[in-house]
């Protein structure tokens, strides 16, 4: 297949099985994953091969192969692979390229930075690390640096998440292998690790992730972390590690603005074949704030409820499609809000909701604000902590504190039911 660049071929076609039976033709696939990503990029050309093959009546059907290999073999295949055919490691999205992202505000400084490592890997931003909250677009991101990277011959790029670095660690140490696990990163050019906040409070993952990151740093290979939280809120990170995190580059994501939101939606729409009502675009954008994964998630359900009932997307049929979605958005509320309606609720001062006294009249009332935070809003608990001067772990400590006491005590329930509604308001 001369039109397919020789890591893509590696990557997309060499570990295809297919059998042609004169009427379709079956093609294998290792895992769902790989079938997502094969049709996203080659399904079409596929079917229009078939039918240029096999005649125009050509089915083509996919199979995720029922026997893979044992996840340890799974490692063991791909790590071979590494050295000579595919130059990729892992699992990289190619739906996630640079081409798909949009850029605006909340993004721009990690899109520009992340562009500025898929030019010059190893050389000016070393390590990236990306932060920020669920759904912002830092996997992208980092798989749009991977596909370009790609594009480029000769690359070698390890892609993991953290917890995948995690358990092939400790696959590793059981079967004796980790030799090998650890050469298996040395050779790469680019060592990509999303969600890199996993390896927090697990010593040896971090010990073994330290020396890869040494090995890899002091011959110039690019590394790119993900992360939730920047490095100096990763707690139980070992302070090697975050001052390490903090030599190249750190960037944080933010939640885009509605004009963002809007080209957001109306460049997946267009990706999905769809025309999206300004008005129902509009709705979805204003409602939908600070997730662009639910945002794409609605646009999903909505494509999805008109195509299997036949109905156009107006703002009627979206509202109620989406109606807990859209509902929840309504109430949304912010920690600020809380913080500032329980103290005047309890008749204290505001500003002691991220004080550190102890005292019962505030320190009570400072636990059921940070309760009605984690029930009433989508921050999570270090999100919280954070606007309260404490650590997430005070936060689950007060959720559960009141939690119980809601459920043995009939009054304060009542009491805390009446709290909640008011905050609803
Ligand atoms: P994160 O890793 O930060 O949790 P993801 O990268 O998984 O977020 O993004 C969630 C979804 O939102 C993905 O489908 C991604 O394509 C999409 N997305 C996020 N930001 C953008 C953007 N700026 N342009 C296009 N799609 C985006
Ligand atoms: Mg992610």
């Amino acid at each position: 297949m001369d039109e397919v660049p020789a890591s893509r071929f590696d990557a997309w076609v060499r570990p295809l099985t297919a059998l042609c039976d004169g009427h379709g033709l079956t093609i294998k696939v290792p895992n769902r994953f790989f079938l997502d990503g094969l049709k996203a990029s080659y399904g079409k050309r596929i079917g229009e091969l078939a039918k240029s093959l096999v005649g125009d009546e050509c089915v083509v059907l996919y199979e995720v192969d029922a026997n893979p290999p044992p996840e340890n073999e799974t490692a063991q295949s791909e790590l071979k692979e590494s050295g000579t055919q595919s130059n990729v490691d892992g699992y990289i999205d190619p739906r996630f390229t640079f081409e798909n992202f949009v850029v605006g505000s909340g993004n721009e400084f990690c899109h520009a930075a992340s562009r500025a490592v898929a030019d010059k890997p190893g050389e000016i931003y070393n390590p990236l690390y990306l932060y920020g909250g669920v759904g912002l677009g830092k996997t992208h991101l980092i798989n749009a640096v991977a596909n370009e990277l790609l594009q480029k011959d000769h690359t070698r790029i390890a892609y993991r998440t953290g917890e995948r670095f995690t358990n092939e660690l400790i696959q590793a140490i059981r079967n004796g292998s980790t030799d090998a696990f650890r050469n298996q990163y040395r050779q790469v050019d680019v060592l990509i690790i999303d969600d890199i906040q996993f390896i927090a409070g697990k010593d040896r993952t971090q010990e073994e992730f330290f020396h890869t990151f040494n090995a890899l740093y002091e011959v110039k290979k690019q590394i790119i972390l993900t992360s939730d939280r920047s490095p100096r809120d990763l707690t139980n990170l070992m302070e090697r590690l975050r001052s390490r995190f903090n030599w190249g580059l750190v960037a944080d994501i933010q939640p885009p603005d509605l004009e963002t939101r809007l080209a957001i939606l109306s460049s997946k729409a267009e990706l999905a074949g769809i025309q999206l009502d300004k008005d129902v675009a509009h709705l979805l954008a204003s409602r939908i704030t600070n997730n662009v994964r639910e945002l794409e998630g609605a646009l999903t359900r909505l494509t999805a409820h008109a195509t299997l009932t036949g109905r156009m997307i107006d703002i009627a049929f979206a509202r109620h499609v989406l109606r807990d979605l859209l509902h929840e958005e309504v109430r949304a509320i912010s920690i600020e809000d809380i913080q500032k309606k329980v103290a005047s609720y309890f008749n204290i001062n505001v500003r002691e909701m991220s004080s550190t006294k102890r005292s019962r009249t505030v320190a009570f009332p400072r636990q059921i604000a940070m309760y009605a935070c984690k029930e009433l809003t989508t921050r999570s608990l270090p999100e919280i902590g954070a606007s309260f001067n404490k650590d997430h772990t005070t936060i689950l400590y007060a959720v559960r504190k009141v939690d119980k006491m809601r459920q043995e005590d009939e009054d304060f329930d009542e009491e805390m039911g009446r709290i909640m509604r008011l905050l609803k308001q």
